[in-house]
């Protein structure tokens, strides 16, 4: 089970290392000795990619290698994504990108908006998976939609840098087979998880479930109110727990980045049940090194609660 961990923004260095660039770059220029971050922050050559949120940082590191330099705007874990106000610096930082990888799906119209009034290259994940605008925002648990992301993401750095496509082309290689690993880690969970059921205090999880072959069955009036950001209504939460205290649902998911006294009474009327409990974030936890890695996790979790 993960826990909550102390997450440090990599952003914040990165930051750093443009600041120190900036206000030296006769030093820079003449190859004096700057910090071997300054000095990797001092090629001009590198493709600016600006990432909205940490969920997709790893994606755009893996493809980007060392021809990328990659900025996430998201990446403090205690902020909730879906009220995320942006600071200028950050729009700023949109602007000079030469491309931008967005969530969409109104999960970062921050980002899309900023790019969009930019000159950058734009991903929009909902748009170029399909999923497109009102479907649900967590497409990162997607199998599809990483791979729409990362294709279109390739195709992108290669336009942006067209001298460095075979470097692009080797890294996308590297990162397909890592996703392909987390396919088959997908399949072999779907012989314990195929076809059963499952309830979430939010819909976070909904794309892993479904790559799972698991049926939703949390109740439709209490995820209608945390859709729309609203406290159940009393009848629905009782609806919830008596489900969860008679088994009716197979396993439980619990995002703990949204976590309240309901969800705290929906998870002991889970432990009363006996019905297996995975928490999981919304956001991707420092302890990770990269989505495939994150979501490969989960899925043995889930699959090994659900046995
Ligand atoms: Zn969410």
């Amino acid at each position: 089970m993960m826990k909550m961990q102390e997450f440090r923004t990599s952003v914040h260095r990165v930051v750093a290392g443009v600041v120190a660039l900036a206000v030296m770059p006769a030093m820079a220029a003449c190859g004096s000795s700057v910090d071997s971050q300054s000095a990797s922050n001092s090629q001009p050559d590198k493709v600016e990619v600006v990432v909205s949120i940490n969920q997709w940082e790893s994606l755009a590191r893996q493809l980007g290698g060392d021809k990328a330099e990659v900025t996430s705007i998201l990446s403090n874990q205690n902020v909730d994504a879906h009220d995320f106000e942006p600071q200028p610096s950050d729009i700023a930082k949109i602007s000079k990108a030469q491309i931008v990888l967005a969530n969409g799906a109104d999960y970062d119209a921050w980002a899309t908006k900023a790019a969009g009034n930019s000159s950058a290259a734009v991903i929009d994940v909902a748009e170029t998976s399909g999923a497109g605008e009102g479907a649900n925002p967590h497409l990162w648990f997607s199998s599809e939609a990483r791979s729409a992301a990362a294709k279109e993401y390739l195709a992108q750095l290669k336009k942006a840098d067209v001298a460095d496509s075979d470097y692009f082309d080797a890294q996308y290689t590297k990162w397909e087979k890592s996703e392909d690993e987390l396919k088959q880690s997908i399949a072999e969970a779907k012989k314990v998880t195929e076809g059963r059921t499952y309830a979430a205090t939010e819909s976070v999880a909904y794309y892993l479930a479904e790559d799972l072959g698991l049926k939703d069955v949390t109740p439709t009036g209490y995820m209608q109110a945390v859709t729309n950001d609203s406290e159940p209504a009393p009848g629905d939460l009782k609806t919830f727990q008596e489900m969860l205290t008679s088994k009716s649902a197979s396993l439980l998911l619990v995002n703990t980045q949204e976590q309240s006294s309901t969800t705290e009474l929906i998870t002991k009327a889970a432990q009363k049940g006996s019905v297996p409990v995975v928490e999981l974030t919304e956001s991707m936890p420092s302890n990770y090194s990269s989505l495939t890695d994150w979501v490969k996790a989960l899925v043995e979790s889930i699959q090994k609660k659900m046995k």
